[in-house]
């Protein structure tokens, strides 16, 4: 089944409060990107090894979170879409023609 984060694709806003005050959080960027150079890809699937089955099932991206207000970065868990949600949200989508 192909996965993809709406966020990282440009299919969704990211959407995420501040655990402080509850401000809306600024996206930085995927955590993997943020903190390396190392491929992505491997290193997500690997801590999703280590941290068990939870990540495996819902496939999650790591997203950094920036509050402006409390100058803090948060990780953020995007869920990622499958085949069938990403046909659902497209036929949702605005046509541009
Ligand atoms: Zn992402
Ligand atoms: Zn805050």
């Amino acid at each position: 089944m192909n996965r993809v984060c709406p966020v990282c694709n440009g299919l969704s806003a990211f959407h995420a409060v501040c655990q402080e005050c509850s401000r809306p959080l600024d996206d930085s960027g995927r955590i993997y990107d943020y903190y390396g150079d190392y491929s992505p890809y491997r290193e997500i699937d690997d801590s999703k090894l280590t941290n068990g089955m939870v990540d495996l099932q819902y496939h999650l991206c790591v997203h950094v979170g920036w509050c402006r207000s409390c100058r803090r970065e948060q990780p953020v868990s995007v869920l990622e879409w499958d085949d069938s949600q990403l046909f659902t949200q497209s036929q949702q989508m605005p046509r541009h023609t």
